[in-house]
């Protein structure tokens, strides 16, 4: 069980169940931080009284320290309150819940300093996974995986040795859009794309669900979390979101873990691990389920999944263009400036204009970060 720990990105979806469970467990929350969303900011440091808070966005920072004027709360920002949050001497584990590669600095900071990481953020492994795994290899600081998958696969791993795995079979609901052909999508609404059949997610995450790019990160971030070659990934459908994903060991044992489909789960497991706690959470009734189906992803309906698993095998700089150019088109598309199909074009073209580096360090892959992200707003933006 970790002793205490900073949220990055609290006012979200997996920060604000982060809350939850640490309160659930008893662990102290030290530093919070948001981007702007000061309001909400506000009541949870009211509520956790924590030494540390940052605002990404300097005016907004500001308006909270204003607003905290009465308690002791210091109050930091920008990319280096991130960083100082997640590297603070009073905490033992960082749990990375930010959206989008700025989390890639801070988890690089907590590194440094050992931190445990309960990572969520999966941009900050597409974008510089070699580095952040070799870091931490390197200092032995511990990434948890928060993902659903990657702590399911993290789980049914626990007592084998690499040489047994054989496969990781990683599942995904296939989203709102299963089955529908990419023509029948021109129309999309960013409505329409967030309203994710099995979980309630943040915006960003839930578009990159729908148009299954989410599966596609997620692949990148298996291979490094668990140190595989694209070969050794299967996608496979699952339109229950019961189990959470497989392994297949040498000797053909499939193992799976299932649960009910509830992100606090491998929250509270990404802090308490080794131990296992009771949690609050529903749980699987097995005398309900009804049928559990799997099928293979169809990659012509899924264009951004292949795009990943291609740029997972093509390796250096381009799962981070990639990853980096969708950010900015699913930004596009939510404030209604860009066609839910052209989010593929965006992340597509910006791999084939910006080619691919590789061995590349990280002040290479920051520029081809900026120079995706560039290429999209140039190109795609209305
Ligand atoms: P949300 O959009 O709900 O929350 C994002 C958080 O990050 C908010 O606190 C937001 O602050 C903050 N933030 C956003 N941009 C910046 C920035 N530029 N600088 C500083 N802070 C920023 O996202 P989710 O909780 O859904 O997802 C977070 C991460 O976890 C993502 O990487 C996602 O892929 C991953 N993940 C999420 C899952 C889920 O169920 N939601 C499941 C598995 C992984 P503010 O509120 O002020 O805007
Ligand atoms: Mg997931």
């Amino acid at each position: 069980m970790v002793n205490a720990i900073s949220i990055l990105g609290s006012t979200g979806s997996i920060g604000r169940q982060s809350i939850e469970a640490a309160v659930h467990l008893g662990v102290p929350v030290k530093a919070l931080t948001a981007q702007s969303k000061i309001d909400l900011l506000e009541e949870q440091a009211r509520r956790l009284n924590p030494e540390f808070v940052a605002v990404y966005d300097e005016q907004a920072a500001k308006a909270f320290k204003t607003a905290v004027a009465d308690t002791n709360i210091r109050v930091g920002s920008g990319i280096e309150g991130l960083m100082e949050a997640a590297a603070m001497d009073s905490i033992d584990c960082v749990v990375t819940a930010v959206s989008g590669a700025v989390g890639l600095k801070p988890t690089l900071a907590a590194i440094e300093q050992k931190k445990r990481i309960a990572l969520a953020n999966k941009e900050t492994l597409v974008c510089a996974g070699d580095i952040v795994m070799a870091k931490a290899a390197e200092l032995g600081a511990e990434i948890v995986p928060v993902d659903s998958e990657h702590s399911a696969i993290f789980q049914c791993l626990m007592g084998h040795e690499k040489k047994e795995l054989k496969k990781i079979l990683l599942t995904g609901s296939g989203g709102p859009f299963r089955g529908k052909p990419r023509a029948e999508l021109e129309n999309v609404t960013p409505e329409q794309a967030v309203k994710h059949p099995n979980w309630s997610m943040g915006a960003k995450i839930s578009v990159d669900s729908a148009t299954m790019m989410n599966k596609g990160l997620e692949f990148v971030e298996a291979m490094h979390l668990f140190g595989v070659t694209p070969d050794d990934i299967e996608v496979v459908v699952h339109p229950q979101s019961v189990i959470h994903s497989m392994v297949e060991l040498v000797d053909g044992t499939v193992i799976a873990q299932l649960g009910v489909p509830d992100m606090g789960l491998p929250i509270q497991l990404a802090m308490s691990y080794p131990e296992r706690c009771p949690s609050m959470f529903g749980r699987l009734d097995f005398s309900t389920l009804k049928d559990l189906t799997f099928e293979a992803p169809d990659f012509e309906k899924t264009p951004c999944l292949k795009l990943a698993i291609d740029c997972a095998r093509l390796g250096g700089t381009a799962p981070c263009v990639m990853s980096a150019a969708n950010e900015v088109a699913v930004g596009l598309f939510l404030r209604h400036k860009l066609g839910y199909n052209r989010i593929y074009d965006a992340a597509a073209g910006a791999v084939e204009k910006l080619g691919v580096i590789h061995n590349a360090d990280l002040d290479t892959i920051l520029e081809a970060d900026s120079a995706a992200r560039a290429y999209v707003l140039e190109t795609f933006s209305k």
